[in-house]
């Protein structure tokens, strides 16, 4: 049996306790999976400092030096363990609360000994808890680097004694017991094309590695590896479900279509639209399923190209349906939708979670008859129950909200899988749609339409509010409509409610009818309320929208030309884009006016200040993803996909990815089965993979 998948337990050094705690914590069950446990950062354990150079902020001190005392003090639980610990330049006091016993044990006087941790000043005394130690000639021997693997531990994995030397350790313990070699992953034709180091040497140097190049070396071939074989995996996946999942033929454009583009739609498409509406249309017609990111930034017409599509399916005799995540959002493409069709013969409808049981049942009925050709909804499309008498084609907008679970029911509301078109809200940074997007054909509208100003950004604190108040009003004397947004605090619905509230009245007095109309939104209002107060608005009866972000995705009115966004500083950067997304909607210059207190995080100052000089949504995508990490971007959680590597980083391996995939889209080119020889051992390690792939298996 391989040496590197026995159970970890058996390894000297570790025994079932540390072992159980190992799966426990860390899901680790074999040596092998220890080995791919790399070290989140390296410290430079040559290097020692004396008593007296010790400083609060330094993350850990290295001391060399005797210890003169050892004191137990208090009684049972609270028991502690001080001793003193001096060089020549001074002494500190060394505590334990815990393995007293184990310590008071292995402490010898007169000896040397190195002590590593972390040193707080207690009591006008510097102090380190818990620290390592080790003698120093038996650490002598040992430590030949400056570069020493340190690794994260869980607060119970220190409870159980298993700390991040002990797993230094265990890796050292791995490479002393192995037989032979690490069995080398990649085909040797890969190793020699980059110039990777194989696979043994590199997962012992990124362990213990000997100098920063050593370290180097091993990241970027370990790098490699795990990003090769993701985009192998999806390009493998995608090109199974390319060959395997029949679509249905829209061999032609109809009445439909040719009646909206002719006398429906008031503009000129954008170049890119037109290109995107291309690339669908040769899916349509390849009698394969089409399974496409349709990628825009806010306002840059992803519906009309989702409707174009739509009425394409309903040419062929077929019906669509179109899903968003809100019952807002979902009521605001019925409407805008409807309007758009005005005149041409097409039954469109909606169903929401709120829809009536009546309403509901004469609306299956017409589904399934065939009478209705567009429907319109939340979630609530994808139910059993709700049963198309021939869906074509199905687009998801705001792709971020629904997983691939929820897509993967959309492909059973046919015979065969209907078309897919799932819209993001925002850009996504591109690593993202490379990985967890991988497997869906992309197309881009990276063209706003044509006349639209660029929306001016400002940033104010809240003493200035009086000077946005008279903006405002200048505002509406020209005509122009105003939303007011604050924020939604998750862990309490109370609190955002009561924020809202006093906006809502301070509002009112400075803007106070009959001058003023101000329209108010919020989650806990019911839906026909929320409607009103939305129609209200649309109609131009209320000159001013306060609201909760309920009103986030996907609203549109065109004469709203101002967002003032309060506390902008608790809001993230792809949130604070599509609120302001919605205004700029219109031919009139907009504005947007960020409102934060005057003291701000870090983090805040790069949002707000990122807000304010760039309209560019994938270009704040990338500094989103570089900001929270990629696997913080909202929504990527669910889509059941890894998105986090164990080494490599998404903002940061841009490069190693581009060719890793360029690589894969190669090597499948190639050999489609990997049936060459020397990629059998591709193969085999895509196997290994088959977590992942039977999360997909779901949907092929
Ligand atoms: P999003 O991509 O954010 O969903 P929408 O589809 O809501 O954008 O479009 C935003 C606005 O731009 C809508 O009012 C729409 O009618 C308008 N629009 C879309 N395409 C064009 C175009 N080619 N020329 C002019 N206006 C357009
Ligand atoms: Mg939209």
């Amino acid at each position: 049996m391989d040496f590197l998948k026995n159970e970890i337990k058996f390894l000297s050094g570790v025994g079932p306790k540390k072992a159980g705690l190992l799966q426990k914590e860390l899901k680790i069950y074999t040596m092998e999976e220890l080995l791919y446990y790399f070290p989140y950062r390296y410290t430079d354990r040559t290097k020692f400092y004396s008593v007296n150079q010790i400083r609060e902020d330094l993350p850990h001190v290295q001391l060399r030096g005797k210890i003169s005392s050892l004191v137990t003090a208090g009684e049972g639980r609270k028991q502690r363990l001080h001793a003193e610990f001096y060089d020549s330049s001074g002494s500190i006091e060394l505590v334990w609360f815990k393995g007293i016993k184990w310590v008071k044990q292995n402490i010898k006087p007169n000896t040397e000994y190195v002590v590593f941790g972390k040193a707080n000043m207690f009591h006008s005394k510097y102090t380190i808890t818990h620290p390592e130690f080790e003698e120093f000639t038996k650490y002598e021997a040992k430590i030949k680097s400056s570069l020493q693997a340190e690794y994260h531990t869980s607060e119970g994995m220190k409870k159980g004694y298993l700390n991040s030397k002990v797993i230094l350790n265990s890796q050292r313990n791995i490479f002393k017991a192995m037989p032979a070699k690490v069995p080398e992953s990649l085909p040797k034709y890969l190793l020699d094309k980059f110039k990777l180091i194989n696979l043994h040497n590199a997962l012992r140097n990124i362990h213990f590695p000997k100098d920063a190049e050593e370290l180097y070396q091993s990241q970027r071939r370990l790098k490699f590896e795990e990003l090769f074989y993701n985009q192998l995996s999806l390009i493998k996946q995608k090109k199974l479900r390319v060959n395997n999942t029949p679509g249905y033929v829209f061999s032609k454009v109809g009445n439909n279509f040719n009646d909206f583009y002719k006398k429906n739609l008031q503009f000129e498409l954008t170049n890119a639209q037109k290109r995107v509406l291309k690339e669908i249309r040769r899916d349509f017609g390849s009698g394969r399923q089409c399974n496409r990111l349709l990628q825009g930034d806010v306002g840059s017409g992803k519906t009309i190209v989702a409707l174009m599509t739509m009425l394409i399916a309903i040419d062929n005799g077929f019906q669509a349906c179109m899903m968003a995540p809100t019952e807002i959002l979902a009521q605001q493409h019925f409407t805008t939708i409807s309007e758009l069709l005005e005149g041409l013969d097409i039954k469109i409808d909606i169903l929401t979670g709120s829809s009536k049981v009546k309403k509901r049942r004469e609306l299956h009925e017409q589904l399934e008859n065939g009478e209705i050709n567009i429907l319109v909804g939340t979630h609530a499309l994808i139910e059993d129950k709700v049963k198309f008498k021939n869906l074509g084609l199905a687009i998801i907008d705001e792709q971020h909200r629904f997983g691939v679970a929820q897509r993967a029911k959309m492909w059973k509301k046919n015979v065969k899988a209907p078309h897919v078109i799932v819209m993001t809200a925002t850009p996504i940074p591109r690593t993202l749609s490379m990985t967890v997007y991988g497997d869906l054909d992309l197309s881009i509208i990276d063209e706003l339409p044509p006349g639209r100003k660029a929306i001016k950004t400002n940033h104010y604190y809240d003493s200035q509010r009086l000077r946005v108040f008279g903006f405002i009003r200048k505002q509406i004397e020209i005509g122009r409509q105003v939303y007011i947004v604050y924020p939604l605090i998750k862990e309490s619905e109370t609190m955002d409610y009561k924020d809202l509230e006093d906006g809502y009245e301070s509002i009112s007095r400075a803007f106070p009818s009959p001058q003023y109309a101000v329209s108010v939104m919020h989650g806990q209002m019911k839906n026909e309320e929320k409607e009103k107060a939305m129609q209200l608005f649309v109609k131009g009866q209320t000159q001013i929208m306060v609201a909760t972000t309920v009103i986030e995705v996907g609203v549109n009115v065109p004469n709203a030309s101002v967002m003032i966004i309060e506390s902008a500083e608790r809001f993230g950067l792809s949130q604070l884009h599509q609120l302001r997304g919605r205004v700029g909607r219109g031919a009139d210059q907009s504005y947007c006016i960020l409102m934060t207190g005057y003291k701000l995080s870090a983090e805040a100052k790069k949002r707000i200040g990122t807000m304010v000089s760039t309209n560019d949504g994938f270009r704040i995508a990338e500094v989103d993803m570089q900001i929270r990490g990629p696997g913080d971007i909202a929504g990527t959680q669910q889509s059941g996909v890894p998105f986090e590597f164990k080494l490599a980083n998404l903002v940061k391996d841009i490069k190693i990815l581009q060719v890793a995939r360029q690589t894969a889209i190669e090597v499948i080119e190639d050999d489609p089965n990997f049936e060459k020889d020397e990629n059998n051992i591709l193969l085999y390690h895509l196997k290994k993979m088959n977590k992942l792939k039977n999360r997909w298996g779901m949907i092929s």
